[in-house]
């Protein structure tokens, strides 16, 4: 393959690529994905603040039973002095009164682990929401991707062959001319190449007086064109 006729040929392919490109973006599945995506981003942040709240209270919920239960020694503890007969009058009112307190104590703790249960009981119901809410959402995606992939697959066919066929074509073409032609590329969104009809380039199509026109017909077959600067394909002029 000439390289002026793969250096056009490449434009042409990468036009295609960047139309079928778009199209695919524009594919309402692309767009209800991507807020799938954003969702699911959300419910993630929420569930792992939950989750965290769920441990903390997991937590309190091991040191109020330890508590609990050193509670209890104390009462055992107490409640066998007061009943050993071994202790005189002023100590046993003494254990008298360790023991209410001890037991207010104790009945603080045991509300205090109802309120832990009731939270960590809604903490876990908004858990399994967080939860039951991904899995819905990762059931959608999976809808959408499917159908996407339904009704996009004869244009991911396409674009394999163009890029299979880009690939051979690009190969023919120095390295150099494929460096100018990226770097036109970025510049003007795509449309980097430009052929000769007569003495009128097919993009900007200010036509080229003729004292440049016979610079540019000796010159290479790849140059520069003189107005929008765009690689400008001159042998074309023979063929087209
Ligand atoms: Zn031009």
């Amino acid at each position: 393959m000439r390289e002026t006729d793969a250096l056009v040929r490449v434009q042409e392919i990468d036009l295609a690529l960047m139309r079928y490109k778009r199209t695919l973006d524009d594919m309402p599945q692309t767009k209800k994905l991507l807020a799938i995506r954003a969702a699911r981003k959300k419910v993630a942040s929420q569930l792992s603040k939950i989750v965290g709240q769920r441990k903390d209270v997991q937590m309190d919920l091991d040191e109020n039973e330890r508590a609990h239960t050193r509670l209890e020694e104390l009462v055992g503890e107490t409640q066998q002095k007061f009943e050993s007969g071994e202790v005189g009058y002023r100590e046993l009112a003494n254990l008298e009164s360790q023991l209410t307190v001890l037991a207010k104590k104790l009945e603080k703790r045991e509300f205090q682990r109802k309120e832990l249960l009731a939270r960590l009981e809604k903490v876990q119901q908004a858990e399994n929401n967080a939860r039951a809410m991904d899995a819905r959402l990762a059931e959608e995606a999976e809808a959408q991707k499917g159908s996407y992939k339904e009704q996009t697959a004869g244009i991911e066919r396409d674009v394999r062959m163009l890029v299979r066929e880009r690939e051979q074509v690009v190969a023919s073409i120095s390295e150099d001319v494929i460096k100018r032609y990226n770097a036109a590329t970025k510049r003007f969104g795509g449309l980097a190449v430009e052929t000769l009809t007569g003495n009128k380039p097919s993009v900007c199509r200010v036509s080229i007086p003729p004292s440049s026109f016979g610079d540019i017909r000796r010159g290479p077959d790849i140059t520069e064109c003189p107005y929008c600067h765009r690689l400008l394909v001159c042998d074309h002029m023979f063929s087209s």
